[in-house]
């Protein structure tokens, strides 16, 4: 099955209104090469930016999304956002779930999976995130904690278009360090394999994309592993330059 590829940037806790300069930069380099990317181009900033970002992007490939939402669309929840309130500022994407506000927020699946009902509510794609850690790995146990976290982190009825599952080896993010190829394969497979017995024909055609130190250095290699379709990239979708040279691994 062809499954359309994603190259999706976090920016995380970074970015002020002066890194528009970055996406209008991305802008332009997509659009002057001569090869076309043949992957769709999603960039989540700080929720202070998706209006500022979205408007730099205008006329161009590339979307803007949200770093993570709350489960309600409104109410008394101090310092929180809504997906509602993240489409009405441009986004079309929400990251949940990510290992960060797993571990700094004590995010369990249970709520990741509200907060991805959340972003199906307001009509946006939820990107959810699933990753062992370093020592869950080293006791042999990545495909049991990636199964549980799929089970409890992906609400029912969920289809290819409004959902993508992102494998994020926790030990990976932001060290520089990758899983081999055959480890993303055999990772990817086994999400693949829970996605089709659970989603059926919607799960065989979902995007899983991999993250965890992606940069233009390994992005072909990783990119053409099995049943990865695509990146969720930190550090290397900072800079317009870099985040390009991952994209090009589709060109
Ligand atoms: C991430 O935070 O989602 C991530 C993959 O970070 P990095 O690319 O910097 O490892």
């Amino acid at each position: 099955m062809k499954i359309k590829a994603l190259v999706a940037g976090n920016w995380k806790m970074n970015g002020l209104k002066a890194s528009a300069k970055e996406v209008k930069a991305l802008a332009r380099l997509i659009a002057k090469s001569p090869k076309k990317a043949r992957c769709d181009v999603l960039i989540c900033p700080p929720a202070t930016l998706v209006s500022t970002l979205k408007e730099a992007a205008k006329g161009s490939k590339i979307a803007i999304g949200g770093q993570d939402c709350h489960a309600n669309a409104s109410g008394a929840h101090t310092g929180d956002i809504s997906a509602e309130m993240l489409k009405d500022a441009g986004a079309t994407y929400v990251i949940v779930g990510h290992s960060e506000r797993r571990a700094d927020h004590g995010e369990t699946s249970e709520m990741v999976n509200a907060k991805t009902q959340a972003v199906h509510r307001a009509g946006l794609i939820a990107i959810v995130c699933v990753g062992e850690t370093e020592a869950q790995r080293d006791a042999g146990e990545t495909l049991t904690v990636i199964r549980e976290q799929l089970a409890g982190s992906l609400p029912k009825g969920i289809t290819a278009k409004n959902t993508i599952v992102a494998y994020e080896p926790v030990w990976a993010i932001g060290t520089g360090r990758t899983p081999t190829a055959d480890d993303v394969a055999k990772v990817h497979a086994a999400i693949r394999a829970v996605l089709k017995k659970r989603f059926k024909s919607e799960g065989e055609a979902m995007r899983l994309l991999y993250g965890g130190s992606v940069k233009a250095s390994n992005a072909v290699e990783l990119m053409g592993v099995p049943n990865v379709n695509g990146a969720l990239v930190g550090g290397a979708s900072l800079k317009a330059a870099d985040f390009d040279g991952i994209i090009a691994a589709y060109r």
